[in-house]
């Protein structure tokens, strides 16, 4: 196997595949004493990660020993759920001395950065702060992939879970660019007559409701749902009604704070004083600066909150808002080793969250179908990275065939922006380029 460097992370457009999509070749360029696969996927219903795994394990763990070794790490992890004993065994048979199972609870959310570098290593990242700020650098599973497969090939193709109201759940892998609706047809189609697309998944996703809108690097779920679902109806729920209701109806009780995995870990975040807030100000004041630490699990507003509230949409707005005003949190230097760590004590099991959220009617399975979905015509982002969107390469018209360059980060004071180029996914002719996008037609 060619020798993977940063350079070939780079020129085939890696970035995190399991939603934040940070360049990879950035990430990389950090020095590190851990890298940790994160194989958590606590989503509910997702299986994307367990099937890739399962079927291209061994260059997925290549993935990892070159991310690995470009960032001087001695040790590496795979957490991976311990329920999922057979992948785990098929897993252990390849793993090199340096790299080990570390199993994980099937708890949400346990795939969070901070919760799985803690879970793993019993390091706490600072609020605010990133792995690398504890020596460790985690990674998706189908990050570790592409970064395997950078050498030879870009990064054309996604692979995405399709569960809830479908009639055949399952994993595929499909062509960046293709549209949701084409996804969902893949997997047999909808079963119910009001279907609600909720893409990246029923916690943190978001409903999308252009079912034409194109798959991105970063997508890795779509959820069909009906309208009548809880999910559906707390996505859709109107903010200044959740502030009014949440104003009123907040009694302190507390159980939002007691549950979030990042209060959990000793940050300084307390969800249920941001609603306090809400009773002097619409998005109240210095006492809920802590906000800028929410992960936006959605565990208090899906979970925990009896009274059905969103301190959830409170604390992530609050976020913004202190983003925006330049406001930085300014009490003590945070300390990890302080008293008041719990996490491991007070997990939530996705069980009881799959009962909450209203999941069981729906076939808990994702088999991948190996076959890669065909598709005559995609919409390429030019933004599917942190970073500055790509300038086109290509021109109307132009004929393009599968993995050649659309279109690179442009260059800022004499650099290379921060950024990941992007590749035609499927052979054929650049029909527009516009809004953002590069649409090819085969
Ligand atoms: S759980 Fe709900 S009612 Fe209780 S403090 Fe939090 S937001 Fe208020
Ligand atoms: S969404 Fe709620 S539970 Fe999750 S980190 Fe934010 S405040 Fe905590």
């Amino acid at each position: 196997m060619a020798e993977i460097t940063v350079q070939h992370i780079e020129q085939a457009g890696v970035v995190g595949a399991g939603g934040a999509g940070f360049p990879t070749h950035v990430k990389l360029s950090g020095k590190s004493d851990t890298v940790i696969l994160n194989a958590a996927e606590c989503e509910p219903l997702l299986h994307k990660d367990k099937e890739t795994l399962r079927y291209y394990g061994r260059e997925v763990l290549d993935g990892l020993a070159a991310a690995m070794r470009l960032t001087g790490a001695e040790r590496g992890f795979v957490g991976i759920k311990e329920k999922y004993t057979d992948i785990i065994d098929l897993l252990v048979g390849m793993l090199p001395s340096d790299i080990e199972i570390a199993p994980l609870k099937n708890t949400y959310p346990a795939g969070d950065e901070f919760v799985l570098t803690y879970d793993v290593t019993r390091r706490v990242i600072p609020p605010g702060g990133i792995p690398l700020n504890v020596g460790v650098v985690t990674m998706n599973v189908e990050t570790a992939l592409n970064v395997a497969r950078s050498p030879a090939a870009p990064v054309t193709t996604k692979f995405i879970s399709i569960a809830g109201a479908v009639a055949n759940p399952c994993t595929l892998q499909v062509p960046v660019g293709v549209s949701f609706r084409e996804c969902v047809a893949a997997a047999g189609g909808e079963t119910v007559n009001d279907p609600n697309y909720m893409i990246g998944g029923v916690m943190m996703g978001r409903l999308e409701d252009d079912f034409d809108a194109p798959v991105l690097k970063t997508t890795g779920a779509i959820i069909v749902l009906p309208s009548d679902h809880y999910v559906v109806r707390r996505h859709r729920r109107d903010w200044t009604a959740q502030v009014r209701i949440g104003r009123s109806a907040c009694d302190q009780c507390s159980f939002c704070t007691e549950l979030c995995p990042r209060y959990l870990l000793g940050h300084p975040i307390e969800p249920h004083r941001a609603m306090r807030s809400l009773g002097f100000n619409l998005l109240g004041e210095a006492n809920v600066r802590g906000t800028s630490f929410c992960c936006e699990c959605n565990l208090c507003s899906m979970f925990s909150c009896p009274e059905n509230l969103d301190p959830k949409d409170i604390c992530a707005q609050n976020k913004r808002r202190i983003a925006d005003e330049g406001e930085k949190w300014r009490d003590p230097p945070f300390n990890p080793k302080r008293p008041g760590i719990h996490l491991a004590n007070r997990k939530l099991p996705i069980d009881k969250l799959m009962t909450r959220l209203g999941l069981n009617r729906f076939r808990n399975v994702g088999p991948l179908i190996t076959e890669p979905l065909q598709t005559s015509k995609v919409a390429v982002a030019l933004s599917q990275h942190v970073g500055a969107p790509c300038e086109p390469l290509v021109k109307v018209g132009q004929k393009v065939r599968v993995a050649d360059a659309l279109a690179k980060p442009p260059m800022r004071n004499g650099k290379i922006a921060l950024g990941a180029p992007v590749h035609a996914s499927i052979g054929g002719t650049v029909k527009s380029i516009d809004d953002g996008f590069i649409r090819i037609e085969a």
